[in-house]
């Protein structure tokens, strides 16, 4: 079984269904019309001498063209390499060298200029002469599907092989536990280049034999006014989406909606609550990587818990480190990579000898099996010899009122092996406020310490106009102390 195939039997189930169209379009593109867009564009590509197994890198804004272009590419049974449309000529040189790619799909002539030595490169329209009919979903489930680069949040992205058999199997797990039905209509905001938008949002859909609205670039007076109408069931969304929501006017016309899903990062639990009293809505969160797809999740039916990421979905098994006292989390399970491109140390780290992958992610599983993840394993600070977790630090800095937003990041220390330090951007208001820099330092160092153990609580606050973010929008927690 592939991804593909399942693909083309929902095709046939019901050809004059929608599956995509453009916000601000009435145009839909339905099961019917994919089919033959997605077999010609396999015939272009088939033409223009591209073969199965080949690499083609696809990196544009989200259209309806595109949806044609990146399933027609699988239907032949390329590897594509799903690539941010914000990456600099300098990281876009570092993927080509890396995974060599025949060909590229890209959405502007100065990106096209940059592919040129890839091979063939073309438009998501694939501006490529017409070919004769190729043969498509031949793939079976162990041939590669993705190659799927890594946001580059702690080191440099690595390219994470998916293949058609992780795809389908994480799919139908979030198919089936988010209740997803061809009755379902996703607003989809989030690019086409990552796992989120792709492995979840896109290829979820198109199972479920569902329909999606793109909106090729996130804003909240749009996500608004589309869950004000009678349209949209679901809206998936990162925790800056939602940061953003919460304050736009109108926002309780999320209630509306069937079904408000988080994750690529933490949704900080306080966030969590202001959705569910101003907008109606308890968001439902849930945790994977690239590497992992999806693995854990929030339940549809029963307590969505904030500030955890719920319960393995079907299929996946998680435990909690290999010896006492090792928090970071494995898991296995057939959505799980079969390991990084042309990195066979970094693979072989990766996995322990049956098979277990380890996430790098620090968490913890409750009484009754909720998985909450405490931060990255990379990102842990140590100072004094215990242990601090940044995003507990950052939750309770969050909590004061002058705050808008926070980073915390251990700084290197020859007495303390590490020490705690907090980078802060101010709400508007503060910024206006009388205090003075020092004086507003020491009133959030105050109010840690009254909340945290001393050595938990900031040595250093600095205030910034910004925090250091890579083109996914993560948090690089590492420039912070080592500015770059
Ligand atoms: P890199 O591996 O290159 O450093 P990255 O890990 O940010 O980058 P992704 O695969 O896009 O690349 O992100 C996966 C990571 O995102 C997870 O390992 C985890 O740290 C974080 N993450 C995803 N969902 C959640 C969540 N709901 N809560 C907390 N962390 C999350
Ligand atoms: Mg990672």
């Amino acid at each position: 079984e592939s991804l593909p195939r399942a693909w083309a039997a929902v095709f046939a189930r019901t050809p004059q269904a929608p599956a995509v169209r453009e916000w601000g379009e009435d145009t839909w593109t339905t099961y019917a019309d994919l089919d033959r867009a997605t077999r010609r564009v396999a015939a272009r590509l088939a033409r223009a001498g591209l073969r199965r197994g080949d690499r083609i890198i696809v990196s544009a804004g989200s259209s309806r063209r595109l949806v044609e272009a990146y399933v027609g590419a699988l239907r032949l049974g390329l590897v594509v390499v799903p690539l941010n449309t914000a990456y600099t000529q300098r990281e876009v040189d570092y993927v080509i060298d890396d995974v060599t790619p025949s060909g590229a799909i890209v959405d502007d002539e100065t990106r096209a200029a940059w592919m040129a030595r890839t091979g063939v490169v073309c438009g998501p329209d694939v501006d490529l002469p017409d070919g004769p009919e190729v043969e498509v979903d031949a793939v079976g489930r162990d041939d590669l599907a993705l190659v799927a680069y890594t946001s580059g949040t702690t080191g440099a992205p690595k390219g994470a092989m998916l293949s058609h058999g992780n795809l389908l199997a994480s799919s139908e797990a979030i198919r089936l536990a988010w209740r997803w039905t061809e009755a379902d209509r996703l607003l989809l905001a989030l690019p086409l280049f990552h796992i989120h938008g792709l492995g979840v949002a896109l290829h979820g859909t198109l199972l479920a034999g569902a329909s999606a609205v793109l909106l090729p670039k996130f804003d909240a007076a749009t996500v608004v006014e589309a869950a004000a109408g009678d349209e949209m069931t679901m809206f998936f969304g990162v925790p800056t989406m939602y940061a953003r929501l919460v304050d736009a006017p109108g926002v309780d016309a999320l209630a509306r909606l069937r079904l408000c899903v988080s994750g690529s990062a933490p949704l900080p639990a306080d966030l969590h609550q202001r959705l569910a009293d101003r907008a109606g809505q308890q968001i439902l969160e849930r945790y994977g990587m690239t590497e992992t797809i999806m693995t854990v999740s929030n339940p549809y039916d029963g307590e969505r818990r904030p500030g955890t990421v719920g319960h393995p979905l079907p299929g996946v098994e998680l435990r909690i480190g290999l010896t006492e006292g090792d928090e970071e989390v494995l898991v296995r399970g057939p959505s799980v990579f079969r390991g990084y491109w042309q990195r066979p140390e970094a693979t072989a780290e990766s996995f322990t000898e049956d098979g277990w992958f380890h996430t790098g992610d620090l968490g913890e599983v409750s009484a009754d099996g909720y998985v909450r993840i405490k931060g990255r394993s990379k990102e842990l600070i140590i100072s004094g010899g215990y242990n601090v977790y940044p995003a507990e630090v950052e939750a309770v800095l969050r909590e004061h009122p002058a705050v808008g937003d926070v980073a915390v990041a251990g700084i290197p220390s020859a007495e303390w092996g590490e020490t705690v330090g907090a980078w802060v951007i101010l709400r508007p208001d503060a910024v206006g406020s009388a205090a003075r820099p020092d004086e507003l330092a020491e009133e959030l160092t105050t109010h840690a310490r009254g909340r945290l153990a001393s050595y938990k609580t900031p040595r250093s606050i600095n205030f910034v106009d910004d925090l250091p973010r890579n083109a996914m929008g993560k948090v690089t927690r590492a420039a912070l102390v080592r500015p770059v």
